[in-house]
């Protein structure tokens, strides 16, 4: 069975979705929206400067595609960080047809509630989706190489664990599209913080050295064994295979196209009876 499939405007998070049909996850293309150049055409994000108006006009199209009504939706504003905030049902509605007005400082999110979708932005940074179908928790969190070394995905497992008594064998974990190793290089200063993350064991698969001070850093892979550092079983992690910068006629690429593009959004909801 296939993992993602893209579907319309998006890729769902086919597996989660097949095993429970009232999971709504995945992730949005570029395709099919109303923002002009650059951020053509479906930017879902209200801080990159596009037109507002157009950027509603995405949110609410891709709400009717997934049929999960845009008042429900919750969206944050990122800061590369690795806090984590806990969603209730009062909060909808709060970033989704605006920024003003989204959660401060979060950049890992969770509800236990129904009818609450989480949305998260991204343009390279990679996309953490969490799962407990025992305590029928979901969560999100975006790690680019900031909040990877900082751990959120970890953290998310240990609020989870230490606050709504999750045992980590029951988590699931899906690692969505990001720029991948192929086309993500970075200096010292980012692999001396992955070393110490991982506890400075040898991990060939997450970086590899071009030359000297140069490194190809495969952040999916970095995420993964962090996860099964924090006891999540290997069977229960999901990793999308794109590269967000390879694949730009698909996704807005923050690297390949110099800072100057729209955003994506990584989106898990569970729809009530
Ligand atoms: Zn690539």
């Amino acid at each position: 069975m296939k993992n993602f499939i893209q579907t319309g405007k998006h890729i769902a998070l086919h597996s989660w979705q097949e095993e429970n049909p009232r999971i709504v996850a995945g992730f949005t293309t570029r395709d099919e929206g109303y923002s002009p150049m650059p951020f053509l055409s479906l930017n879902m994000g209200f801080h990159v400067n596009d037109d507002p108006v157009a950027v509603q006009k995405n949110r609410k199209s891709f709400a009717e595609e997934i049929k999960f009504p845009v008042q429900y939706w919750v969206g944050t504003k990122q800061v590369h960080g690795t806090d984590i905030v806990q969603i209730r049902k009062e909060d909808r509605g709060q970033g989704s047809l605006d920024f003003e007005t989204a959660i401060p400082d979060a950049d890992g999110i969770y509800t236990k509630e129904a009818d609450v979708l989480l949305t998260s932005l991204y343009a390279d940074c990679v996309p953490l989706y969490f799962y407990s179908p025992k305590h029928e928790l979901i969560g999100l969190a975006h790690a680019g190489w900031r909040g990877s070394v900082g751990k959120i995905g970890p953290k998310m497992i240990q609020i989870w664990c230490e606050k709504e008594s999750v045992n980590e064998e029951e988590i699931k974990i899906a690692i969505g599209p990001s720029i991948a190793s192929c086309c993500y290089e970075v200096d010292d200063t980012v692999i001396k913080e992955v070393k110490a993350a991982l506890g400075n064991t040898a991990e060939p698969t997450v970086f590899m050295e071009n030359e000297a001070g140069r490194y190809q850093l495969n952040l999916q892979r970095f995420n993964e064994i962090l996860f099964i550092q924090s006891g999540i079983l290997p069977e229960n992690i999901t990793i999308s295979n794109q590269c967000t910068s390879c694949e730009n006629d698909v996704f807005f690429s923050h690297r390949k196209e110099v800072g100057k593009t729209g955003r994506m959004m990584s989106f898990i909801g569970r729809k009530g009876v």
